[in-house]
């Protein structure tokens, strides 16, 4: 239950889903949220708008994404970019030369090329990569400002105590980001354990219609923190149309839904997977095989649709496998309604294999996105293709 910051009332996820941040338009009444295709706001007498000036600083639609966004983390502000990576790299722009992050040693590939190629050559930062499951004390260093979370990881799907790493990270006055488009609002709320910045690819389960791609960020009370990303998303422009701002309302309204239905089908076929003799070691966070099991049921309400195994075979058989499956698509991406399946080390990962970062990703290793179909159908598709 969330209880709504302006009426105090409670509601459940699947209501708040529905409402969050969204009013009936002022204008017209119209029930869903219009798309302001503007690129700029008429003002009454130069400087006097009604809050409204040019759509790269504001624009209807976005804030009413951006409210949305907000309550369903439970946070204050939200801030939305034209993609998952665009608001990483907002992030990144907190930082001053010779700053230093921690961060998690499994993270989606593209933000490791974020803080590899782009950032760490442009910006003079540095990183260290750590398993934030062990002492993260003795990675401190004077110039550490940030510990970059993700829970769970891409693809390894581990999972790390939000609010441990929350009090380290304050008692040393550093900032804590956590990348929570794997686990959703719906199946955790990292600003509740004390993160100071939650951050999505909208792209993924929050959209959920594999039709955009999106980023936002969102904060608690933090009038420093909001100013600053204030800032840096009009002065660095990576904003989503109006248009994808639409989108993204319309997916969260079966947020709820959706995700419910994700958290059954992946649990069923990760259980089928499990004892199946081409699987060598499946790891889903909600299995009791999972090593880090009590942390995702002390901080998660479910467990998702992303499911990694290792396949019994070679590249070879892999692809063989892959393309007998029906139902799954082969693709990049995830938190979509259909279900899609891929390699890391060729597809979402490559980049780790190319630029010799490699250490942990084995080439067997196959990632799910399980979609919302029925869990049966998926199972029997899987079943046919391992045969
Ligand atoms: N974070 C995670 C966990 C992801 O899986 C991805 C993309 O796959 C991103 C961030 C980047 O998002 P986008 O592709 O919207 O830039």
């Amino acid at each position: 239950m969330v209880k709504r910051k302006k009426s105090n009332i409670k509601l459940h996820q699947d209501t708040l889903a529905v409402h969050a941040g969204v009013k009936p338009d002022m204008e017209t009444g119209a029930v869903m949220t219009p798309i302001y295709a503007t690129s700029t706001f008429a003002h009454k007498s130069p400087g006097e708008h009604s809050g409204f000036e040019y759509s790269r600083s504001q624009n209807p639609t976005r804030s009413v994404l951006e409210n949305s966004l907000a309550e369903l983390e439970e946070g204050k502000k939200a801030f939305a970019f034209s993609s998952g990576v665009a608001a990483q790299s907002a992030v990144l722009e907190l930082l001053k030369p010779g700053d230093h992050i921690i961060a998690f040693d499994d993270l989606y590939g593209g933000t490791f090329r974020l803080f590899n190629e782009i950032k760490a050559k442009s910006s003079g930062i540095t990183i260290t990569y750590m398993d934030l499951n062990k002492n993260i004390n003795k990675e401190i260093k004077k110039n550490t400002r940030l510990i970059w979370i993700e829970s769970p990881t891409n693809p390894l799907l581990k999972i790390t105590d939000l609010k441990r790493i929350a009090r380290i990270a304050k008692k040393n006055k550093i900032l804590t980001v956590c990348d929570n488009t794997f686990a959703t609002p719906i199946n955790q709320k990292p600003l509740n354990f004390g993160i100071d910045i939650v951050n999505h690819s909208l792209t993924k389960y929050i959209n959920g219609h594999s039709d955009v791609i999106g980023g936002c960020l969102v904060i608690g009370n933090n009038r420093s923190l909001e100013k600053k990303f204030a800032l840096i998303q009009n002065s660095i422009g990576s904003v989503p149309s109006p248009f994808d701002c639409f989108l993204v309302l319309r997916g969260i309204k079966t947020l709820g839904l959706r995700i419910k239905k994700h958290n059954e089908n992946g649990l069923k076929i990760a259980r089928f997977l499990k004892q199946h003799k081409k699987v060598i070691k499946i790891t889903y966070p909600g299995l009791p095989n999972h090593p880090q099991k009590e942390i995702a049921r002390k901080q998660m309400s479910g467990f998702g649709g992303m499911i990694t195994f290792l396949y019994d075979g070679n590249l070879s058989q892999i692809k063989t496998f892959m393309k007998k499956l029906k139902l799954f698509t082969i693709a990049e991406s995830l938190g979509g309604v259909e279900s899609l399946i891929e390699s890391p080390a060729l597809m979402t990962h490559a980049y780790l294999d190319s630029s010799n970062q490699n250490q942990s990703i084995p080439k067997n290793l196959i990632r799910i996105s399980a979609g919302i179909e029925d869990a049966d159908d998926l199972i029997n598709d899987l079943k046919q293709a391992l045969k």
